[in-house]
């Protein structure tokens, strides 16, 4: 798809380092990025930090690492360069001035000096105080005052702001290509500061359009939160000559709280066990460590897929899908316009079918550091033993992490057994008929589980023994409860020696209530 004025297609993200991206900045990062690839178009990362008081060291590095993770691969930006640089708003400050004189020279913006303390006091005389047409003219800026005094008022040095003009009364249309054309009257808008001598930078709302119209954007794709901006970047447009090259606006509907209504936040994550940052962050002043769906044990392709479905759906039920497919269904026609609930648990059903994909020798390799943090060496294991365990098991698993508990008895022996699964399944007689199993096994020349399974059975049935009872404690005293893969799945992986050992173990060991 190209623009109307048939450009080829440029977007954005602009993510402002104030601390780590939040789960709902990577949504937004990734429909500009399916977009962008859908049309071969450009990625653009621009960081919007003209805000020094909300600036947060390692916040860029941490959204730069985050994207590369996600498989979000960026065109043009910081660090991959590109023909309109700078990408970094701090470093673009001599363009702002420029595009801030071009307004004060045209009249559509003005200087204001008002104090914190003025400004204070309007608000506290006039109820709901807003600087616009109906009270501008009872403050001090350069529309009330006499302009000897307001270059006096600069050469000394005084604190100013720059304020946009706001003309009341007029109806101005946002085209969304998700909601449709949305018209706000432009009485309700206040005249925004657009720059800051203080800091001299410009506001978040001039450095956004002049740098969409520099950086040729075609597209903003966004969060629903600057919905209520877009009338004023629309008259910012207008009032620099721009509208022949307005963007397409899409403001991506809300994610919401898993269990209600209300937008999603961090203490959601908190109350109810889930990361909302794509990877852990560790914040630089307090300290404070917030978990992330990396270290959490989320692969990457299990996050896109799911993030990918909180607000835009393919058309029909189809779930399972990779970047590629992605990229070919991504439409805004299928984009909600109503907030979409963030359900954890499908990002945990998410993450299960993604591990289920991997090939086992893939699983085994995350496995290793798992099995290290638990103290055992994986190296006493062959490559191909700790793929067959990972193999087995796999399918009862959300993260690579719960192999361990699923696969860590093919690593390491019972040190206790079940005592459920001991009042259950363990007698006075139990032990007579282990060692009889021993018997049985030490027989077997082929330990395959083909091969065994009928030997064992057959022994069992011809000597009319309970097959509950023998098997489950045979398991017991293998496993440590009466639960996990095949029987004798695991007695072929894990060899006949070890079997027997683990068998006169739980004999010794387990001792009934
Ligand atoms: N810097 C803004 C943010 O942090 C960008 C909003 C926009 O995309 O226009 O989300």
């Amino acid at each position: 798809m190209n623009t109307t004025d048939n450009r080829p297609v440029r977007v954005r993200f602009a993510p402002s380092p104030t601390g780590p991206l939040h789960i709902g900045g990577v949504r937004t990062a990734l429909y500009n990025y399916l977009f962008a690839r859908q049309n071969g178009g450009t990625m653009i990362l621009r960081i919007e930090d003209t805000d020094s008081q909300r600036f947060v060291p390692g916040a860029e590095e941490y959204i730069n690492e985050a994207l590369k993770w996600l498989g979000i691969e960026i065109d043009e930006g910081v660090r991959e360069g590109g023909a309109y640089g700078p990408y970094k708003q701090s470093e673009r400050r001599d363009i702002y001035r420029q595009y801030v004189k071009q307004l004060l020279d045209n009249g559509k913006a003005y200087i204001a000096f008002d104090t914190p303390a003025e400004l204070e006091k309007a608000r506290a005389e006039h109820p709901n105080f807003q600087y616009d047409a109906s009270t501008r003219g009872m403050m001090r800026n350069s529309l009330t005052l006499p302009k000897e005094e307001v270059d006096r008022l600069i050469a000394e040095g005084t604190p100013y702001v720059v304020r946009f003009l706001i003309e009341p009364g007029r109806d101005v249309e946002v085209n969304d290509l998700i909601r449709g054309k949305v018209v706000i009257n432009s009485s309700i808008l206040d005249d925004k500061v657009l720059y800051k001598s203080a800091d001299d930078l410009p506001t978040y709302h001039l450095a956004n359009i002049v740098d969409d119209h520099l950086m040729e954007v075609t597209h903003v794709i966004r969060g629903e939160e600057w919905l209520p901006s877009a009338p004023l970047h629309v008259l910012l447009y207008e009032a620099f000559g721009w509208s022949d090259t307005m963007p397409g606006f899409v403001h991506l509907p809300l994610l919401l709280k898993p269990d209600g209504k209300g937008k999603l936040s961090k203490r959601d994550g908190d109350r109810l066990g889930f990361p909302v940052f794509p990877m852990e962050w560790h914040d630089p002043k307090s300290g404070d460590i917030s978990s992330g769906y990396r270290e959490a044990g989320y692969l990457p392709e299990a996050v896109i897929n799911f993030l990918a479905l909180l607000g835009w759906n393919p058309g029909d039920d189809t779930e399972i899908m990779n970047m590629a497919e992605l990229i070919e269904k991504f439409s805004f026609s299928h984009c909600s316009k109503a907030g979409a609930k963030f359900d954890f648990e499908k990002g945990k059903w998410f993450n299960h079918k993604y591990l289920q994909e991997l090939p086992d020798e893939q699983l085994a390799e995350l496995f290793i550091p798992v099995l290290k943090k638990h103290g055992v060496n994986p190296e006493a294991f062959s490559k191909e033993y700790i793929t067959r365990a990972v193999a087995m098991v796999k399918g009862r698993i959300n993260f690579v992490s719960d192999l361990w508990d699923q696969a860590k008895f093919f690593f390491i022996a019972p040190e206790s057994y079940d005592p459920k699964a001991v009042k259950k399944r363990w007698s006075a007689e139990t032990p007579e008929l282990m060692n009889k199993l021993i018997g049985v096994l030490e027989g077997i020349e082929d330990f395959s589980s083909a091969a065994s399974e009928p030997i064992v059975l057959g022994w069992i049935t011809d000597n009319g023994l309970h097959m509950g009872n023998v098997m489950n404690a045979f398991r017991l005293t293998v496993v440590g409860e009466c639960k996990g893969p095949h029987m004798f799945d695991i007695t072929e992986l894990m060899g006949k020696e070890e079997t027997i050992r683990r068998i006169k173990a739980g004999i010794e060991n387990i001792k009934p209530e």
